[in-house]
């Protein structure tokens, strides 16, 4: 049994081959930017106003009267050079003429004649954005991540049309259990619908993947194996839910060692997820998930998101947040890392209503999940935690 930091830290160490394919801008929300890019542009690319005002060749505190020599808009070009006396009008994010030291803004102007201005109110600053004041040609302005939209608009803005992102890994799922039928089938006595199965496609599709169903299948070893050689010969990773326990039909870990799958690990110190399993065939992944839906979802939240990251060259950093605790997180049985279904309120969190991993309803109101460590019974109310966002 290995602790799950442990069991963590070993997937955070795998090096896959990153394969590298080039989209446009649009279509990369979401994909993982493959290498740092720098700006091949100064930005802005040259001296511009800050202010719809009146440009001028002396510092900010200026008082007196100018006489106005042109108007630039953004987009257009100064027509010469200004000279002393002068100024010229300018809208914001316009080029400013040559000889320009600050820009008056235009609320702290009056006409005071045919083409004189006089400035009524003394600026603090210059108002002006220096070239390459935000970013330098040659400036790394992105590393690798998960782009988010503010990132392509960066990118953008020093003119990337394409960018080089890791292929999306592929993820085939594979439910197995003779007892599962299909939502919208009929429910024969004895049996369940197959959550597992639709749940662990969109928890891999929201993290980037393209992911696909490759059916239930009964608990027979020959279906079992039919359908994960499939899936292994198609998928960077597989991801099995059920059998993988001690029960009579678990027999995920003697299908993986014939189809040639080396088992990484097998049996985690944590709750839910005892018996995850764990293994690669070269550059391909399975994760074997017990049954037990809340399972599933706990144990793909920390180790799928985090080797589909690796697929794609990055870390997976969880989004967390420091609360305390409403009131007390307590158990019996402290043997293992244990994580609780919870809910925030403001800055304090609370456990939701939970008597275990079959319990899945509990993740209707859960918008995070705490966690006891290995010999922690109680950790009381007031207490800080960092609560995993989810
Ligand atoms: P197993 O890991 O196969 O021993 O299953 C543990 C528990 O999870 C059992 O109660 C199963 O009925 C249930 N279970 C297994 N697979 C699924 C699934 N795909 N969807 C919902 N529950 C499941
Ligand atoms: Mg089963």
């Amino acid at each position: 049994m290995i602790h799950p930091d442990d069991a963590l830290a070993l997937i955070e160490r795998l090096e896959p081959a990153l394969s590298v394919e080039t989209v446009p801008l649009a279509a990369a929300l979401g994909r993982v930017l493959a290498r740092s890019l720098a700006s091949p542009v100064d930005q802005p690319p040259f001296d511009k106003s800050a202010m719809d005002g009146f440009a001028h060749r002396l510092p900010p505190g200026t008082e007196g009267e100018f006489r106005v020599v042109g108007s630039i808009a953004a987009g257009g070009l100064p027509a010469g050079p200004i000279g002393d006396g002068e100024c010229a009008r300018v809208m914001t994010g316009a080029p400013l003429p040559d000889g320009t030291v600050s820009v008056q803004r235009i609320e702290w102007t009056e006409e005071c004649g045919p083409g004189l201005v006089r400035f009524t109110r003394p600026e603090k600053i210059d108002n002006v954005i220096r070239r390459g004041e935000n970013v330098r040609a040659g400036d790394i302005i992105m590393t690798p991540r998960r782009l988010r939209a503010q990132d392509l608009g960066i990118l953008a803005a020093a003119g990337y049309a394409e960018l080089p992102v890791a292929r999306s890994p592929r993820v085939g799922v594979v439910s197995t259990g003779d007892e599962l039928a299909s939502p919208g089938e009929r429910l024969a006595p004895g049996a369940i619908y197959d959550s597992n199965g639709p749940q662990l496609v969109a928890m891999a599709l929201a993290a980037g993947a393209r992911a696909s169903f490759y059916g239930r299948h009964p608990d027979s070893e020959a279906a079992l194996e039919r359908a994960a050689a499939k899936a292994l010969a198609e998928c960077d990773l597989v991801v099995l839910s059920g059998g993988v326990s001690m029960g009579d039909y678990d027999y995920v870990p003697a299908v993986m060692a014939r189809l040639g799958v080396e088992r990484l690990f097998h049996g985690v110190l944590m709750k839910p997820g005892k018996p995850t399993w764990f293994g690669r065939k070269g550059g391909r992944f399975v994760l074997g998930l017990p049954g037990n839906p809340v399972s599933t979802f706990v144990n793909f939240e920390f180790f799928g998101k985090a080797l589909l990251a690796r697929l794609q060259g990055v870390r997976y950093r969880p989004e967390t947040l420091r609360l305390t605790l409403a009131i007390d997180l307590s158990r019996k049985t402290a043997d293992r890392v244990e994580w609780f279904p919870c809910r925030r309120e403001g800055t304090e969190v609370r456990t939701l209503p939970y008597s275990g991993s079959s319990m899945l309803q509990a993740l209707e109101n859960a918008d995070c999940m705490v966690r006891l460590e290995i010999d922690e019974k109680l950790r009381p109310a007031g207490s800080q935690v960092d609560a995993r966002l989810l």
